[in-house]
């Protein structure tokens, strides 16, 4: 199967089993907005509640607020937003297909990477037991030829984006060749900025209403509020303020699902530092978020650091973590340093001092950002394709499992009474009661055990509990393990322990070391 049949069917799993569905579908759908069902609530809500926790109940230093979506309009002058947050598109004339013109680039380039690397395979098959990789990438002239082409164009690229340099955009994009994927041709117009705020009008008409916007990061709550909980909270730098909620783009492009939208959620947490102290901190957050990703347990293998050509006019380095999609490697959470910008600008637009007294050196000064910020949604879909699996079984069958980390799945454990007679239903719900207050439990007596177990697999469900006759004669229930399918006897009593040393939380907060 290839990586995008893999990835066809994952999207299909999510609508069939509940976790994501189109937006407003029975009026077919609307672009690059989605829904999230009951299976898929719960496993953001984990996923929110890994985030949060890490950062807010295991950081002494980290507290937490929930800013409104709307701001005044001048945060977002203040920001930059208003005058530098677009994108460089472009149209195909023959297709009427819009894309952004710096996503063309990017996708050329990593074309190159992977003809690099069919070049590699090929050599290798060509070769076999002697090849020796490293000398043939040194030496090939074929693979020579495609990195030195590659590298004059990612520094075209570099320098064009740096410079907003629409029509050296729009040179690369011929000089590569590169065509519309949908007509095929290079019949390609200008290259535009189009700004990606959402605007809307607060206030009614007759008192004069005003143009604002809907927030296109959280980050900005968290700058205007700087005083305010550093005041209360009698906060001492180096400290954080973390934030869960939604924001807003007027996306380009809509594509790969939940990857992109424009309507999604963002979990960011803002370090103010001392000046001069930021590259330590952006180092030490940069090792301390990939550890978080990694804890989850998908394999090291399949995240990288990507650090940014371009930097962002607020920052002065900037890394992205990158997960290997089914898709490609694609940033999932950014990592920026973002200097006194944002606290250095909200002063100037606001005319009101925004600075701290250090009682260290008796100076006050405007402190230094270091940012971390993640996209929830995009971590919902990292986790789910991470964890998406088609089985084999043995006989012929097949099964899908989601592997997910158990503290993040949807449903912790099923309760199955084996038969619908017999009292098993009743000492069933018993569990299910003893269970719920803790844990997000269900009850299902429809069909064969085998195809409720099915169900359950199929939405990572980590423990099955079975009640049979056994049950009812010496209080032990058959719990049926996902991953393995293994199947033990345990005692009722038993089971609250059981669930918790596998599904807490504390076992991922652990592997942390924080
Ligand atoms: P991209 O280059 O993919 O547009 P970005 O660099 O603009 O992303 P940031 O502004 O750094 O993204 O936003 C931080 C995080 O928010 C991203 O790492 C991503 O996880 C998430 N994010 C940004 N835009 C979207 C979107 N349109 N849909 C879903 N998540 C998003």
């Amino acid at each position: 199967m290839t990586q995008e049949e893999v990835f066809k069917k994952l999207v299909a799993h999510c609508k069939e089993y509940g976790f994501v569905f189109p937006s407003s579908e029975i009026y077919d759908g609307l672009a690059a907005v989605y829904d999230y069902g009951q299976n898929g609530v719960e496993l953001k809500n984990n996923i929110k509640r890994y985030w949060w926790d890490s950062m807010v109940k295991l950081h002494e230093n980290i507290v937490g607020i929930d800013a409104a979506i709307f701001m005044h309009p001048r945060t977002w002058e203040a920001s930059g937003h208003v005058g530098a947050f677009n994108d460089p598109l472009i149209d195909n004339r023959d297709s009427k297909k819009r894309y952004r013109a710096d996503v063309l680039i990017e996708d050329w380039i990593a074309k190159q990477d992977e003809k690099i690397d069919k070049e590699i395979e090929k050599a290798r098959k060509r070769f076999g037991e002697a090849f020796d990789e490293a000398k043939y990438r040194e030496t090939s002239p074929r693979v020579a030829e495609i990195a030195a082409r590659r590298s004059e164009v990612r520094a075209r690229f570099a320098e064009a984006m740096n410079a907003n340099d629409l029509e050296g955009l729009r040179r690369i994009i011929l000089d590569c060749e590169i065509a519309c994927p949908i007509s095929g041709t290079r019949n390609w117009t200008e290259v535009r900025q189009f700004n990606l705020m959402f605007s809307t009008q607060i206030g009614s008409v007759a008192e004069g209403a005003n143009t604002i916007y809907l927030r296109p990061e959280t980050a900005q709550g968290i700058f205007v509020n700087f005083l305010n909980v550093q005041k209360t909270g009698r906060m001492k730098l180096p400290f954080g303020i973390a934030q869960i909620g939604k924001a807003f783009r007027n996306e380009i492009v809509a594509r790969q699902f939940i990857f992109r939208m424009r309507e999604f959620e963002q979990m960011e947490m803002q370090f103010f530092v001392r000046p001069g102290e930021e590259m330590q901190w952006w180092s030490r957050w940069k090792e301390t978020r990939m550890a978080w990703h990694r804890a989850l347990g998908f394999g090291d293998e399949k995240y990288r650091f990507h650090d940014h050509e371009k930097l962002a006019h607020y920052a002065n380095a900037a890394t992205d973590i990158e997960f290997d999609f089914p898709f490609g490697f694609k940033e999932v959470e950014g990592i920026h340093s973002r200097t006194d910008f944002d606290l250095g600008s909200h002063q100037k637009f606001s005319g009101k001092k925004i600075q701290y007294f250090d009682p260290e050196t008796g100076e006050s000064y405007v402190p230094y950002v270091v940012e971390t910020s993640i996209g929830v949604d995009r971590m919902f879909l990292q986790v789910m394709s991470a964890a998406y699996a088609e089985e084999p079984l043995d006989g012929g069958d097949s099964r899908v499992v989601l592997r997910l980390p158990a503290a993040l799945a949807p449903v912790k454990a099923a309760v199955l009474p084996l038969v619908k007679k017999d009292g098993m239903p009743e000492v069933a719900q018993r569990i299910v009661d003893m269970l719920k207050y803790d844990y997000n439990v269900v009850y299902d007596e429809k069909d064969s055990v085998g195809k409720r177990y099915r169900r359950q697999d199929a939405i990572g469900t980590p423990f099955c509990i079975t009640v049979d006759g056994q049950t009812l004669a010496d209080g032990t229930v058959t719990v049926r393990h996902r991953d393995s399918m293994e199947q033990e006897r345990v005692l009722v009593e038993a089971l609250p322990s059981l669930v918790e040393e596998e599904c807490s939380f504390r076992r991922l907060f652990k592997k942390l070391n924080l």
